[in-house]
């Protein structure tokens, strides 16, 4: 399960964390990397086709973090406590994105997000969840 990110838990990184169209309700060349796959056009109907919910979140290890929430690409594989495993039933409508790089979500927040409109704030309990 994304064994490559096993080696960054230390880093402080961004991930860039989306609820998808269908997430929304029961766009932009954010999925480049994909470009050459045969289900590429209708991934970018499907993401294009209405308002999403962006987030960028920071933290330790942040990126690894996320896709463990968000569960499998494959809501079917993913597991009972995930995201996509509770909510989701098909690969086409898996609700939500989260980056699978800390380079690919420094580029996704960049690209989503201009600078100053990030708030960069500190919750209280912090020190609970990290150490
Ligand atoms: N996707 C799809 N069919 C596939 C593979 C992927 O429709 O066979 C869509 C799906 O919405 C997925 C997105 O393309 O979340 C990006 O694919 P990726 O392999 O990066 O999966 P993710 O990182 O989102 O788990
Ligand atoms: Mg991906």
């Amino acid at each position: 399960f994304l064994p490559h990110l096993v080696a960054s838990l230390e880093q402080v990184q961004q991930t860039y964390i989306m609820v998808k169209p269908d997430g929304v309700q029961r766009g932009l060349e954010h999925y480049k990397d994909l470009k050459a796959k045969p289900f590429y056009p209708k991934l970018i109907d499907y993401i294009t086709s209405g308002p999403v919910v962006c987030m960028a979140w920071e933290g330790v290890g942040v990126v690894l973090s996320a896709r463990k929430l968000i569960g499998s690409t494959d809501p079917l594989q993913a597991e009972p406590g995930t995201i996509r495993g509770d909510l989701a039933v098909q690969t086409g409508r898996n609700v939500v994105h989260g980056s699978d790089s800390p380079e690919n979500g420094k580029r996704e927040t960049a690209l989503w997000f201009k600078e100053g409109e990030l708030c960069q704030w500190t919750p209280a309990q912090a020190p609970w969840l990290q150490e």
